[in-house]
């Protein structure tokens, strides 16, 4: 079959095998996939991956023991568990040891004809939800992962930081509670996008001297925590969205002196993102700048690359 393969150099490749599909695993016939900040960070050595690449896809299932499911459009959680070990068996399978991740660990992705992935992580994707929005999903699921791990009230202040790709979702994750959230950026373009959809915003020079209930770091800057530090609340929260490749050494003596709680966060709950989608709460298609053919695939992430992209879609058209 056909995909886009990572083994030190990324190329379009005609031989790959089509994924073998065990008991309990779907297989899926790959519709469109999206393009993540972690796949370009792959390509650039992160996770030491190699293999077809992606993991925000909508496809339809082509085979799997459950009746349900076959013929369906679904999107699907990217971690495998080994179902086994004591975290799987507490519902962690998220950081089960031995979990393989799609795309990113151990396991064929999604920019191919086909993937493999356990029936249970697969959820239905609705009619009125398109191959476009549903792409979405996976990186949606994680902003509302926010939700799971804090209690956000709707007198709450909220500063969302970095005005990228997972920024823009998480600002508008946070307005559907409602509380009041602004968004924090340095790209006057992608700020307005964003007052478009009845988010306030600011200049990250301009945002001094604010004090926030909640600050969520989407900068993927090493800046981010600092900046977070600085406009948190005493005994507030901020949430950490991203990793970055960067080990600078940060002064977290505020972390206990205004007395924060500081939180990761990775994967989230796919339903209420798919939910999300249906009601129309979040909208995710000002966010596309591009949707290529798969035959262009390598253009997509030059593309995905450069400044000013927020989200690059490739369509999986054999
Ligand atoms: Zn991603
Ligand atoms: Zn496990």
């Amino acid at each position: 079959m056909q995909g886009l393969f990572f083994d030190g150099t990324l190329k379009l490749r005609h031989d790959l095998p089509v994924p073998e599909r065990t008991s309990g695993d779907a297989l899926i016939k790959v519709l469109m996939t999206g393009i993540c900040q972690t796949d370009i960070e792959i390509t650039k050595g992160y996770m030491g991956f190699r293999g077809i690449l992606g993991h925000e896809f909508v496809g339809l299932v082509q085979e799997s023991d459950n009746p349900e499911l076959r013929g369906r459009r679904v999107v699907g959680e990217i971690n495998c568990g080994c179902g086994v070990c004591s975290r799987c068996l507490k519902g962690m399978s998220n950081h089960c040891t031995q979990r393989t991740v799609l795309g990113i660990a151990g396991k064929a992705g999604a920019f191919a004809e086909y993937l493999t992935l356990p029936d249970k992580n697969l959820h239905l994707v609705p009619d009125t939800v398109s191959n476009e929005e549903a792409v979405f999903v996976e990186p949606l699921a994680a902003c509302f992962r926010i939700l799971e791990q804090v209690t956000v009230h709707r007198d709450h202040t909220a500063a969302v930081l970095g005005d990228g790709r997972i920024g823009l979702l998480c600002a508008q994750v946070l307005k559907t509670i409602p509380c009041r959230v602004s968004l924090i950026g340095k790209h006057p373009e992608k700020l307005s996008l964003a007052e478009g959809m009845g988010i306030l915003t600011r200049m990250v020079n301009a945002a001094a001297g604010s004090l926030f209930d909640l600050v969520v770091d989407c900068t993927g800057s090493p800046s981010g925590l600092p900046l977070a530090l600085e406009l948190v609340k005493p005994r507030g929260t901020i949430v950490i969205k991203s990793t970055t490749a960067s080990h600078q050494p940060i002064d977290i003596n505020p972390v206990v002196i205004n007395e924060i709680c500081v939180l990761g966060s990775r994967c989230g709950p796919f339903a209420p993102a798919v939910r999300a989608l249906q009601e129309k709460t979040v909208s995710v298609a000002p966010l596309i700048s591009g949707i290529f053919p798969f035959s262009n695939a390598l253009e997509a992430f030059r593309t995905a690359s450069q400044k000013g992209t927020i989200k690059v879609l490739v369509t999986i058209d054999f």
